[in-house]
């Protein structure tokens, strides 16, 4: 049976043939495309591509790259606030430039910094990330469970637009990116899980801010 990681539906789905007969379904409720299970990589061979990964603070490009979530939350964040960059891979970067900024940013990445102190954030940066969620809706309730009521949290992925560019897209191709959001899916995660979401003016970049009663 097939249920959709994000809103749990079991019945509404489309099956989109991927190229090298990989299959995806897209949720007919959230527009999330996921990639079917047989499908979903083992955790080493996803390890193992994330180490191949060299970016780091010392290119440029990535580091404008990822300016591209810091400059839409520098509004919502001061330097008295606690922050974590989620899914910060192996090579934390996002944390370092908002540390040179004068902003604390702790780091957590379930395979290079897997351990998470017990306490709360006011802020989380969630960057190239949502794409790698086997099971988003969990994902999602663990950051939320890490926010502060109040606190603000940056997403930056690509999200697809229709289902005929979807099988050509850059972004299937990596074998780790295993779910595709769509602005409706955003749409969808900030009213089942009680964020409002906040303009970023980019088009990779979704903000929300978790209800302060949460
Ligand atoms: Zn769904």
């Amino acid at each position: 049976m097939t249920i959709c990681p994000l809103c749990l539906n079991k019945k509404s789905f489309t099956i989109i043939e991927g190229k090298n007969r990989i299959t995806y379904k897209r949720c007919e409720v959230c527009k999330l495309i996921f990639i079917d299970s047989c499908f979903l990589p083992s955790s080493t061979d996803e390890k193992k591509r994330y180490l191949t990964h060299k970016n780091g603070i010392q290119q440029k490009g990535y580091v404008d790259f990822l300016m591209q979530a810091i400059e839409p939350a520098l509004p919502y964040i001061n330097t008295e606030m606690q922050g974590l960059d989620f899914g910060c891979g192996p090579n934390p970067t996002l944390s370092e430039m908002l540390g040179q900024m004068g902003y604390s940013c702790s780091n957590y990445d379930p395979f290079f910094f897997p351990t998470l102190p017990d306490k709360k954030y006011d802020f989380i940066f969630a960057t190239e990330c949502f794409e790698h969620f086997f099971f988003p809706a969990k994902e999602i309730v663990r950051i939320k469970n890490l926010l502060n009521p109040g606190g603000i949290l940056i997403v930056m992925t690509e999200t697809w637009k229709t289902t005929e560019r979807f099988v050509n897209w850059h972004y299937v191709k990596d074998p780790t990116h295993v779910c595709f959001f769509h602005d409706h899916s955003f749409k969808y995660l900030a009213d089942k899980f009680k964020f409002k979401q906040i303009e970023s003016n980019s088009e990779r970049v979704f903000m929300f801010k978790l209800n302060a009663s949460e």
